[in-house]
């Protein structure tokens, strides 16, 4: 853990001159216009006390702006020490954070706790577009799907006259809520809900996420059997037969890494996922995912996830109904 004696997580110059040095390590950028001159962006320094503190002005737009404008932190009243110091919480839980947690150790009211939660879950989600797929040549990609919680929404079959869907022979797994995950081996994770399992929607996930010149490992699920041959090479173990592992030459299939990346989240989410609306899904599994692409086999420490963390909570635009919820945060 990191060292939470740290003025960063106390004093609030400490705490503004941390996220300004992460955020601007060669000085500061102006977020309304993209101003990056130093010669044309002043700091706001009067006798009165009457600025916020950390205001700096730019000359080229003629406009004002602190280290927390253009992230998720924007428009906040949350003091920036205990900011730091969620993000660092955040960084450092393998299981993650429920907001009756952090009420607790901030000293926020819950409701606080929650929209700063959620925040940081925002941050930590990875702009899947510029990191680009996972995969590649010569390399593995593991896919596979897993349900969890139950659905807001109960899934209703046309054939049952619209009763709920169920699946026989299965533990209502119709009824639960779908991820389908995929993994690089030795690389980067990615978890995504879906409302529907289906071929369609699963290859919609894959294609987009996972290079086509990858090697495919599955379980013999027939969502994966048409997509696979889109790739390189597509190699199946039958779960169904108690096949979990099989060596092919200096290579073992085996889809054991993603369904490690799911029981990390599955153990972090008991006892939260009851109470985490399908609606926010999505942000826990980035949450999850940002840990692993970080884990500490990777030799990333704490603290550098926790940076890490606060550097992609800028250019994170804040929508009208976040914004709207921002006062509470
Ligand atoms: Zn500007």
């Amino acid at each position: 853990m990191a060292d939470f004696n740290d003025p960063i997580f106390h004093d609030e110059d400490k705490a503004r001159e941390h996220l300004e040095a992460i955020r601007w390590p060669h000085g500061p950028n102006c977020p309304h216009c993209g101003n990056v001159d130093q010669d044309t962006i002043a700091k706001v320094e009067g006798k009165k006390q009457s600025h916020r503190k950390g205001l700096y002005y730019c000359n080229e737009c003629k406009g004002t702006f602190t280290v927390t404008v253009g992230s998720v932190m924007e428009r906040s009243k949350v003091p920036l020490a205990k900011w730091v110091f969620a993000f660092h919480l955040f960084a450092a839980s393998k299981k993650g954070m429920s907001a009756h947690q952090l009420h607790r150790m901030l000293g926020v009211t819950y409701k606080t706790a929650w929209f700063m939660a959620h925040r940081i879950r925002e941050a930590m989600k990875e702009d899947v577009k510029s990191s680009g797929p996972l995969g590649g040549e010569g390399k593995i990609v593991e896919a596979d799907e897993t349900y969890i919680g139950k659905r807001e929404t109960p899934r209703v079959s046309a054939q049952r006259k619209g009763r709920p869907y169920t699946k026989k022979g299965k533990s209502g797994g119709a009824q639960k809520r779908i991820v389908v995950g995929l993994v690089e081996r030795g690389g980067k994770a990615r978890m995504f809900h879906l409302n529907d399992a289906t071929k369609a929607t699963v290859r919609e996930v894959l294609v987009r996420n996972a290079d086509r010149n990858s090697t495919l490992y599955t379980d013999e699920s027939r969502l994966y059997t048409e997509t696979g041959t889109e790739y390189a090479d597509h190699k199946t173990v039958k779960h169904s037969a108690k096949e979990y592992a099989r060596r092919e030459g200096d290579k073992v299939v085996h889809s054991n890494t993603i369904e490690n990346v799911f029981s990390v989240f599955k153990r972090g989410m008991v006892g939260v996922y009851q109470h985490c609306g399908e609606a926010h899904l999505h942000r826990y599994l980035a949450e999850f995912d940002f840990r692993y692409n970080r884990r500490s086999a990777l030799k990333v420490s704490d603290r550098e996830r926790a940076e890490d963390a606060i550097r992609m909570a800028a250019g994170k635009r804040l929508m009208y109904a976040q914004s709207r919820e921002a006062r509470y945060a």
